[in-house]
């Protein structure tokens, strides 16, 4: 199924500013389908699942319906559950920013009535609710449904699996026979068809046709997250894995700008790359990461199109793309010419089930992977930067500095204190000190803090800051006022490097080099 832009389907300036505001670059394949159909005024049957894009291939042409100068109800959206009409209700409210004249409320059970009578006795054109509730608005004559122009049944199958029936065939008599009607299902039973012949007319089905598509042979992985945890599950599998190339998948333009501002803010080397950055910027963003002048570009699908770069480690799908032939595309970007590529998405919630989905269409394996602990990144960072001092002392290949350690000597120290010194300092568990005249300053925690969500690990403890002491004066050798190991890197990086939208670049070239591992 063809993908359309949003400014092809014949959509309101208004809709498009909404659609703008929330990210969105371009209609997911049920929503090219099912606009133009309902924008013309069609009944129609749309078989998509969560997570297709399907509320707003419903609700952006019924707004777009909506006369504002009508305070009448015009619009009805059922939905099975109380979670679901909430969440309908809130995509509705935010896709109707830029129309200030037209009204929504959700109507459910277990909310107070008081605020529901309120709020349809301002006049509202859009309701969202569940059956229960709006036969109780119908019957005490709260609701009225005469003017209704579109009704919506969202998931009608879990409707009728849950016993409501009876109730969406009261509720659907109670509106002018000339509406529009849409039923949004994953399945068709036969109950479904025969509510579907009572109450369309002529209805057009709209199903995504699904090509099977093959995943390339990389090794696949999906993490299991809390929403709220899902950017410092990244920086510690990131960490974990030392990964240093990687492009980072987002859904929405939103959703790469806060990511990629979050990753520069934990001292990432990162940048941006969607629809909403000008050609030219997106040209330079895209050539310096041919060039592997910053370690993780965050992106949409539609601007990472057409990036062809070979070598990357990982591919991590932050969010669930929204079309198993996106996550096919996405996933292609690792494990090229032969080299061993990694691909990790994560889910949240009921996402848990598309993992099955996209195994199917894809045909791989798709493997449950669990998020490091802080604790086991420490101690892979550790691993790492002593394998690599190891066999940097193997190769013999490093220059003579031993006029420090001999200076250090001198003063006093060990040289055991001065290696401790230097791996500490490599891990970033502490950064360089000031200078010994400068003030004292507090010094900064180096754990990774934890999102809601997520609870430290059990054991796990806070590393004291390592302070060698000197034994020629029996005091700390360096006063405290630590700054993270990446304060430094960020400070000499800070001339001009990644990060768009106009920002000063936070890291340049050397900050790769530079920085130990996290
Ligand atoms: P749904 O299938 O309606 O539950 O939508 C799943 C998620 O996709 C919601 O968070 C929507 O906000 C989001 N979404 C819907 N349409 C698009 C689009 N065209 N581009 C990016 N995200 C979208």
């Amino acid at each position: 199924m063809e993908k359309q832009r949003f400014d092809g389907l014949g959509l309101s300036p208004e809709i498009l500013k909404a659609v703008a505001q929330l990210g969105f670059e371009e209609a997911t394949p049920i929503q090219s389908a099912a606009i133009p159909v309902l924008l013309a005024g069609g009944d129609l049957v749309g078989q998509s699942q969560t997570g297709s894009g399907k509320t707003a291939a419903f609700s952006i042409p019924a707004i777009e319906k909506v006369d504002p100068a009508s305070k009448a109800v015009q619009v009805l959206i059922l939905c099975p559950t109380r979670e679901l009409a909430e969440q309908v209700a809130d995509e509705v409210h935010q896709l109707t920013a830029f129309k200030r004249s037209i009204h929504s409320v959700p109507i459910y059970g277990g909310a107070s009535y008081e605020r529901q009578l309120f709020e349809l006795r301002k006049g509202v054109q859009i309701v969202i609710g569940t059956p229960g509730r709006i036969i109780d608005h119908l019957e005490r004559g709260t609701l009225k449904l005469d003017q209704l122009k579109v009704a919506i049944l969202d998931e009608a199958d879990r409707m009728l699996d849950m016993g409501f029936r009876d109730d969406i065939q009261r509720i659907l008599d109670a509106t002018p026979e000339e509406r529009q009607t849409v039923f949004f299902s994953a399945t068709l039973s036969r109950q479904i068809k025969e509510l579907i012949n009572r109450y369309s007319r002529d209805p057009q089905t709209v199903a995504i046709e699904r090509k099977d598509v093959t995943a390339p042979a990389i090794d696949q992985w999906f993490y299991e997250i809390p929403p709220r945890g899902k950017t410092q599950s990244l920086i510690r599998l990131v960490d974990f894995h030392g990964f240093r190339l990687g492009i980072i998948f987002c859904n929405t333009q939103r959703m790469v700008d806060e990511l990629a501002d979050a990753l520069l803010a934990q001292g990432f080397s990162a940048d941006r790359l969607h629809g909403g950055i000008t050609q030219a910027q997106r040209t330079r963003v895209m050539n310096k990461f041919k060039n592997s002048e910053f370690e993780f570009l965050v992106a949409t699908d539609v601007a990472a199109r057409g990036i062809d770069v070979d070598d990357l480690e990982v591919v991590i799908n932050y969010d669930l793309p929204h079309d198993p032939e996106d996550y096919v595309h996405r996933i292609g970007r690792t494990g090229r010419a032969g080299r061993k590529g990694m691909a990790a998405t994560f889910v949240s919630g009921r996402d848990i089930y598309k993992i099955q989905y996209l195994e199917k269409f894809t045909h791989s394996r798709i493997r449950r992977g669990v998020i490091p602990t802080p604790s086991e990144v420490e101690g892979k960072r550790s691993e790492v930067l002593f394998v690599k001092v190891r066999d940097m002392l193997a190769s013999g290949k490093f220059s003579d500095q031993t006029q420090f350690t001999d200076r250090l000597m001198e003063e006093g120290f060990q040289a055991t204190e001065v290696c401790s010194a230097l791996f500490s300092m490599l891990l970033g568990q502490v950064g360089t000190p000031e200078p010994s005249s400068a003030p004292k300053a507090a010094p900064l925690p180096v754990e990774i803090p934890m999102d809601e969500g997520f609870a430290q690990p059990k054991g796990f403890k806070k590393k004291p800051p390592f302070v060698p002491k000197s034994p020629a004066q029996g005091k700390p050798a360096f006063k405290t006022g630590f700054k993270p190991g990446f304060k430094k890197n960020f400070d000499q990086g800070n001339q001009g490097g990644a990060g768009t939208s106009g920002k000063p670049g936070k890291f340049s070239k050397g900050f790769k080099k530079d920085r130990g591992p996290r």
